[in-house]
């Protein structure tokens, strides 16, 4: 029996809160860390090491779930059936195995199967009763998905109502069209907004919206593929009738029972697959009589009839033309690939990470090199491997520095991390990544101090620490920014200003603010709910009891790890201190209690903010609005309760004005909610 090494152990449990945090990322927050591909290939090792050693396997193993817990934000539907995963397959002796074992569990061999594209949105269940829509739900782990019926009723290919009486649940996926997702994108990069990474995210992230006037924008569409309650002998007559009821439906299918002539089909598919109009990322082989399929039963998580064939991610050749390294927040040293800018999935192409010191060593990437680059269904790009019979004679090795680029510091590996880190603290390209990301939208949210302007203050020797930011204006007689090129009184009055309005930060953003590794913005929330107030974080700090986290869903060993290890050092600990304040000093900023309740006087009301609001900013209205327990619409509609009206409001002014809602000033608004200004 083969023997569990502590290395393989470690290994185990990273891969399972890797997967975790990453899966909650994707399912949740609709804002992948990282690409699908990575996904599989880190799921795939996991998998490895369970099978050599299954008694590591237990429930909260992401093998055996489905999707993630679903977003407290939405009521929750019960499943009657569990909605499941598929298996993947990702060659043809999968698919082998794959026939072979549906031609055992149903003791024949010629058993027809049907092919469909696997569409990649994510998947929906809809119930109708008499006809009549009347509950939509997402998958969520599999048992319990999230209540989105009214973002569904905005979906135009959903038909509202069905030729049938029987109370039939109908599922399916709801997808984005490629150009529906371009035109998104554009958008949001016009309004400074987060790019969708693809459009499976962006129809999950626009299906998933409190606000159904926001789905209804976005241009959804549904593909559907399953039917229950309704009595059907095979997966065939299932598309058929969904068909004649109004559903839209894949028109590439392909019935058979031959392997090969499913892997022609395959291969048909997956060459027609860029200039299809909606993402697909494989083929879903199916059994088609459903009968076999219901004596075939379920495995944890996907059923025995079906599997998905997986396309492999998208892929084209370029030159790498240099390799630099660049120096993270925490130190981390991480080589960056500069291409020949090549398109590949409909993107250009002209950086790709190299992660780290051994994945350059592993695939022996140099200078020069051709190389085969992947983006797996997103927009991380990730080089596969160099195609060696193109490289020139004199082509060397890619030398891994050995001081930090940047203050030459002796760069350091720690056993066990794969990580080359520059361990100096006042290493200048840390301090202004960790000052950039200080200010950053999700920590102090500091407007007017972007990077540039962060590296400019660095430079001048005016900001070294994230303290210096809130003493700026003090010393503004003896700096005279004003006079700075480039700084007139109005920007210098504009920053001041904004400096001073961070100053009443929530507890999760002060906590990400630090750059803490691991706690970026979910994690910082997560720690914030659980300590309340700052007095109990810097207590459970100072009396070293940071291990009390464990009993938080969501942060794991090596996060507790990573956070005791940051306090470890003295002078983190002080800007703490300074910026929050101690036991009996205030600090520098104001660090607000988590607000636990949404329960206040604005619940069950929908506001809507429109036109410049002079004494918050918008982010601070709504928080402000949806501590009080209201909803925040983007749009009036006749059940909006009433707008607040800021300067040069424009036309959801005219619309309450024409459907007759209340407005109010800001002024109202911050007296409504006992603010004084
Ligand atoms: P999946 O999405 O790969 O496959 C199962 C789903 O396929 C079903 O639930 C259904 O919704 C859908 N589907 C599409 N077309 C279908 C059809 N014709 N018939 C039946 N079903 C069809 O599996 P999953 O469990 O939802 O997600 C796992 C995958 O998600 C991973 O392989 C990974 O690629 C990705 N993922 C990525 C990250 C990340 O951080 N990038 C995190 C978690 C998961």
């Amino acid at each position: 029996m083969a023997i569990l090494s502590e290395e393989k152990k470690r290994r185990y449990h990273q891969l399972k809160e890797l997967l975790q945090n990453y899966s909650r990322q994707y399912y949740i927050f609709d804002d992948p860390l990282v690409s699908d591909a990575e996904y599989d290939s880190l799921y795939n090792e996991l998998l490895a090491i369970e099978q050599e050693f299954p008694y590591l396997k237990d429930n909260n193993s992401p093998s055996q779930q489905v999707g993630a817990k679903i977003s407290k934000k939405f009521k929750k539907v019960h499943h009657e059936d569990r909605m499941l995963s598929l298996e993947n397959a990702y060659n043809e002796n999968d698919i082998s195995d794959f026939f072979n074992r549906v031609h055992k569990l149903c003791n024949k061999s010629d058993v027809d199967f049907i092919l469909e594209p696997k569409l990649d949105g994510l998947s929906c269940s809809i119930i109708y009763e008499k006809g009549i829509l009347i509950m939509a739900s997402t998958r969520g782990d599999g048992s319990i998905g999230e209540d989105v019926t009214s973002n569904v009723l905005t979906i135009q290919n959903v038909p509202k109502k069905i030729p049938i009486l029987e109370s039939v649940e109908i599922r399916g996926e709801v997808i984005m069209l490629k150009k529906d997702f371009e035109e998104l994108n554009r958008q949001r990069e016009a309004n400074n907004e987060k790019l969708f990474a693809n459009p499976r995210n962006a129809a999950a992230g626009s299906l998933r919206q409190l606000d159904p006037s926001i789905t209804a924008s976005r241009n959804l569409a549904f593909f559907s593929y399953y039917v229950s309650g309704y009595d059907l002998k095979t997966q065939q007559d299932v598309l058929n009738h969904l068909k004649q009821w109004g559903f839209t439906v894949s028109e590439h299918l392909l019935l058979c029972h031959d392997q090969t002539e499913a892997l022609q089909f395959y291969k048909k598919i997956e060459k027609q697959r860029a200039d299809l109009d909606y993402d697909i990322d494989g083929i879903v082989y199916k059994t088609n009589d459903l009968s076999l399929q219901k004596m075939m039963g379920t495995a944890t998580k996907y059923p025995r009839h079906s599997i998905a064939y997986k396309f492999p991610a998208q892929q084209a050749e370029t030159t790498v033309l240099n390799i630099t390294v660049q120096v993270g927040r925490t130190g981390n040293i991480t080589p960056v690939a500069n291409l020949k800018p090549v398109t590949v999935g409909g993107v250009v192409v002209s950086r790709a990470t190299l992660h780290n010191k051994d994945e350059i060593e592993k695939k022996d990437i140099r200078v020069g090199d051709r190389v085969v680059l992947q983006r797996a269904g997103d927009v991380i790009p990730q080089i596969l491997h160099v195609i060696s019979d193109a490289r020139s004679s004199d082509s060397k090795p890619f030398e891994f520095p050995t001081r930090c680029p940047c203050c030459a510091a002796p760069l350091i590996r720690e056993k066990g991390e794969v990580a080359v880190k520059c361990i100096n603290l006042n290493c200048s390209a840390q301090l202004i990544e960790r000052l950039i990301h200080f200010v950053s939208k999700d920590a102090f949210n500091i407007d007017g101090l972007g990077e540039q302007n962060i590296k400019f203050f660095f430079d001048q020797g005016l900001i070294k620490s994230p303290v210096d930011i809130f003493y700026l204006e003090n010393r503004n007689s003896e700096l005279q920014l004003e006079q700075v090129e480039g700084w007139g009184k109005q920007s210098v009055a504009n920053l001041f200003s904004s400096i001073n309005r961070s100053k009443n930060v929530t507890l999760d953003r002060f906590i990400c603010a630090l750059g803490i590794p691991q706690f970026g913005k979910t994690a910082s929330k997560l720690v914030a709910k659980y300590f309340k107030n700052y007095k109990s974080f810097l207590q459970s700090i100072e009396t070293k009891n940071l291990s009390e986290l464990i009993s938080v869903n969501g942060i794991g060993l090596s996060m507790i790890d990573d956070i005791k290890l940051f306090f470890t050092v003295p002078n983190n600990l002080d800007i703490l201190k300074t910026l929050g304040g101690d036991i009996s000093n205030r600090g520098l900023v104001n660090v607000q209690d988590v607000q636990m309740t949404r329960e206040g006087i604005l619940t069950g009301l929908s506001i809507v903010f429109t036109g410049t609001l002079q004494h918050l900013s918008r982010d601070e209205a709504k928080q402000l609005g949806e501590n009080n327990g209201a909803k925040i619409s983007s749009s009036v509609s006749s059940k909006t309760a009433f707008v607040v009206v800021g300067k040069n409001a424009g036309s959801k002014l005219e619309k309450a004005n024409e459907l007759g809602v209340k407005t109010i000033s800001e002024e109202e608004f911050l007296k409504m909610m006992k603010k004084t200004i």
